[in-house]
């Protein structure tokens, strides 16, 4: 019947798909979570399951496949991997109560009980131990632009002002997982995730807030403008949707100033591959080779650091100050490393508790680790300044370690710059004594991760449930005596009593046994025949097992209850606690940088108020490591840029390390902002405001857009934002395109950073014509990478030195990479023709010594446009004769071509 109406089943299912809108609708049935139509077919892809085919709908066969219920995490896991985002609808009452409600042929009520997201997960199981889970949304308001991200996994909230130049910048440093904007708003280019534009109206959001934090004003907060609040309110309402009413953590807002951190944006972080390479791996990044934390806390934030190089000099300094004490102490250092080793992730057992997802043995690891925290703190606590700290209430913190404006007035900043680390740190690892006895004395030693069995209180920690428990022991025993009784009785020695789901406790014997038990007059009930056992149930059997059961639905449902108070009282201290995870991850990421400073003899930087730039021996971590795993040893190499000296023109073969050289500077920069030791000897400079790193072209031909477009895009961004506080590298920028059109525009763009820009440059070319710039930019100098040519074979030295390239080694560099010789003498025979031809007319940059300079010629071209200007504003039209209109045409001609 292709018309028939549909199942009630399928009617149900059908208004939950309709709620669940793109997302995948996990429908439960029993023991699995089945998909339906589109979505099973999708599913079935992704996870490599079986599709099968139910019933009929519109006449068609309905697509269907399923997974376990017990095991969906995994599959989840997948699904959402692959980009998907799933409706979880599970059944919410009994079938016994569907049919108290509607009689014998009730359908199950369901509802979708949570929307699995990737960025508002908080499973374990579904999230990267070291990676921070951000979820992101863009908002705007009264002519702002604003971020809010929160990682709900730990409760971390931030609130970004920006705008729409800077929106790139900020949403490539956090890396969001899912990004939300509104529908038909300018972001929609940005998003994941697009929601309805009332949820990220900024007066409905302000009473959404308060509502979540509980609080009659947001002042407490710090200063919130209308597009913080509407992106803050597009977020809250996205969490509230997909956890369908219960909010996850969320701690108060932190309020980011676009300031306060180093400007990179998205081409360079993608260029410098800061915490991923350009294919999108932790592995080969700079955060890979510097990360040498314990645990997840600590790398989530020194990736966050390590994004984020800060701007404000006593901070860094604070930072910079931990580091070298643990640094210089190794065994402070390693005992410090080994206790953080074996403490668990509070902060993300925390966001399952706060989030409902929690279970006892998330309770267990904040007992555990808060105790290890408070006698890390002991052991620390000597290390503190004596006076005049006084522990802060752990309570008083509650907002004002979250709002900027009160961190820095009132905890961590002093009249002379801010509180030494440890002295902020220590008394946050404290403050959790009775929680800690608490949980100590509730919860037994390793609690599971699932509630479902109970056995998780402690013994002794309620004497009613003490009792419950021997009764339930003393009924086992019981069983068991009865088992003894009941094969003497029968004289079956195979004679077994068994438990399971269906029957509960009942004798089994072999087949063959049965005979005896069978009899009318036994004492025994036949329940269930199988293949070679048959089941059998007894009185004083039934009464035992009623006992026993009994007893045990008594104990989980105390067990349950004792879990629940616990859970609120922990969560009472959520604030606190979380600032104790915080904590414990700044001292793990300061352990960490120590620990890799001092395996390869890192400096500490020195960071001062002008724009210098001096390093010595500067290396690059990375090329480093891979150079020395090929057995080869890396060069060190200096650089010095100061106010005078401030842009370096590199050139040298290819492969002579020129990027390499270039990189390196801009990652110490980064490192040192960051609060790390850098990979130097010794290493000096002026703070970085922004750091721009642009690669030539040919480098990066998989992107799809024109590559020399982009290449010009970004070199444009440059000009038009780098300030004499900035750090430019430019790598072979121009040679997208022709080399006469490459060289024109390199030479133009040396020019502008050098006259405008005024900024620390690295400039990296294989123009040699360049190099005669340095005749008429004073702060301009000449380097090359060395290399030289031995028995015929190219030796690259990566070494380098000053003054200009005497030559390019280009064939001998093609020579070194294997093309055949046939072809290098050829190209050999071509470049003398050519050579001899540049000695006859000057070469590529001939003429350019008469090129005016660079602002002079700018003013010329001012002048000429001024003088014609000045003709015209001269005029008096209605006066002239039409003979001398036309004379007034030659000259403004004339003086239109300057002449
Ligand atoms: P260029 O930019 O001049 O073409 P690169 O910086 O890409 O050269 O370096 C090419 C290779 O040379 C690197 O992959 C690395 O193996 C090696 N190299 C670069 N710099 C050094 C150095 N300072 N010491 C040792 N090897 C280096």
């Amino acid at each position: 019947m292709a018309d028939a109406a549909p199942t009630p089943m399928m009617t149900q299912y059908l208004a939950l798909k309709a709620e669940a809108g793109d997302c995948l609708l996990f429908y439960r049935m029993g023991d699995f979570f089945e998909l339906f139509f589109d979505d099973a077919r999708i599913a079935s892809g992704v996870l490599d399951i079986a599709l099968t085919a139910r019933g009929e709908h519109d006449g068609e066969k309905i697509p269907m496949c399923g997974v376990p219920a017990h095991a969906a995490v995994g599959y989840l896991q997948r699904l959402i991997k692959a980009g998907h985002r799933v409706a979880i609808a599970d059944q919410i009452e009994t079938p016994a109560e569907a049919k108290k409600r509607a009689g014998s042929k009730a359908l199950v009520a369901r509802a979708i009980i949570r929307v699995v997201t990737a960025g508002t997960l908080t499973e374990e199981a579904l999230l990267d131990a070291r990676t921070a889970n951000w979820c992101v949304a863009i908002g705007e308001a009264a002519g702002g632009v604003a971020i809010a991200a929160a990682d709900v996994s730990t409760g971390r909230f931030e609130l970004v002002e920006t705008d729409a130049g800077g929106l790139s910048a900020e949403l490539a440093r956090l890396g969001g997982v899912e990004v939300l904007a509104s529908e038909a708003s300018a972001f929609e280019q940005y998003a994941t995730v697009l929601r309805p534009r009332g949820e990220f109206d900024s007066t409905a959001a302000e009473a959404r807030l308060k509502r979540v934090y509980g609080v009659a004003t947001l002042d407490g907060f710090g200063q919130l403008s209308r597009a913080g609040l509407a992106a803050a309110g597009g977020l809250v309402a996205y969490l509230d949707h997909t956890a369908k009413g219960s909010l996850p953590f969320l701690r108060p807002p932190r309020i980011g100033n676009a300031g306060e951190a180093m400007a990179i944006d998205a081409a360079t972080r993608e260029s410098l591959e800061l915490t991923q390479t350009q294919q999108g791996q932790r592995k080969g990044s700079l955060l890979d080779a510097v990360d040498r934390t314990v645990t997840g806390a600590g790398a989530r934030l020194l990736a966050g650091d390590i994004g984020a190089p800060l701007m404000d000099r006593a901070t860094i300094e604070a930072r910079l100050d931990l580091v070298q004490r643990l640094h210089d102490d190794g065994a402070l250092r390693e005992s410090l490393r080994a206790t953080l080793r074996s403490l668990p992730d509070i902060g993300r057992a925390l966001g399952r508790l706060v989030a409902g997802r929690g279970g006892p043995r998330d309770l267990g690891q904040l007992r555990d680790g808060l105790d290890g925290a408070w006698l890390l703190a002991e052991r620390l606590a000597p290390l503190t300044s004596p006076s005049p700290v006084r522990p802060e209430p752990v309570e008083g913190r509650e907002h004002g370690e979250s709002s900027r404006a009160r961190a820095s007035t009132s905890s961590a900043r002093t009249e002379g710059g801010v509180r030494p680390l440890l002295d902020q740190l220590v008394p946050r690892l404290q403050g959790h004594g009775a929680l800690i006895d608490l949980l100590k004395r509730a919860l037994v030693p390793t609690p599971p991760i699932d509630a479902s069995d109970g056995g998780y209180i402690a013994e002794g920690y309620d004497a009613a449930l003490d009792d419950l428990r021997d009764i339930g022991a003393g009924g086992r025993r019981a069983i068991a005596a009865l088992e003894a009784e009941y094969r003497t009785r029968t004289g079956t020695s195979t004679l077994k009593i068994r438990h399971n789901g269906v029957l509960g406790y009942h004798v089994e014997v072999p087949a063959k046994a049965a005979d005896p038990l069978m009899a009318g007059d036994s004492g025994f009930t036949h329940r269930q025949t199988l293949a070679g056992v048959v089941r059998f149930n007894a009185p004083e059997l039934h009464e035992l097992a009623m006992k026993v059961t009994q007893a045990g639905s008594h104990a989980l449902a105390a067990e349950a209850a004792h879990l629940e108070e616990l859970t609120q009282t922990a969560l009472a201290g959520r604030e606190a606690i979380a600032a104790t995870a915080d904590a414990l991850g700044r001292l793990d990421v300061a352990a960490g940088l120590a620990e890799r400073a001092a395996e390869d003899g890192w400096a500490r930087p020195t960071l001062v108020d002008h724009a210098c730039f001096e390093i010595e021996g500067g290396r690059h971590p990375v090329v480093e490591a891979a150079v020395q795993r090929s057995g080869e040893r890396f060069v060190a190499n200096d650089c010095s840029l100061s106010e005078t000296s401030r842009l370096w023109l590199v050139t040298g073969p290819n492969m002579g390390g020129k990027s390499t050289f270039l990189r390196q500077n801009a990652l110490i920069a980064v490192l040192a902002q960051a609060g790390s030791y850098v990979p130097a000897t010794r290493a000096e400079l002026g703070l970085v405001d922004k750091l721009f790193s642009r690669v030539g072209a040919s480098d990066n031909l998989a992107r799809g857009r024109s590559t020399f477009m982009v290449e010009m895009v970004e070199t444009a961004a440059i000009l038009a934002q780098a300030t004499p506080q900035s750090f430019v590298i430019l790598d072979e920028v121009g040679r997208g395109t022709s080399t006469y059109d490459g060289l024109a525009i390199a030479w133009a763009v040396v020019e502008a950073i050098h006259e405008d820009n005024r900024c620390r440059c690295l400039f990296a070319t294989h123009y040699h014509e360049l190099t005669r710039l340095a005749e008429r930019c004073d702060a301009l100098t000449l380097h090359h990478v060395r290399a030289r040519e031995w028995k015929g074979d190219l030796v690259l030295l990566h070494e380098v030195t000053e003054g200009p390239a005497d030559r390019s080694y280009g064939l001998a560099v093609a020579r070194l990479a294997g093309l055949p010789p046939s072809t290098i003498a050829r190209a050999k025979s071509v470049l003398a023709k050519l050579e001899a031809g540049r000695a006859k007319t000057g070469g590529l940059a001939a003429g350019l010594d008469d090129l005016p300079l660079f602002a002079a010629a700018i003013e010329a071209e001012e002048e000429g446009s001024d003088a014609v200007r000045a003709e015209l504003d001269s005029l008096d039209i209605d006066a002239l004769t039409p003979r001398e209109a036309l004379d007034v045409l030659y000259r403004l001609k004339r003086l239109a071509h300057n002449d």
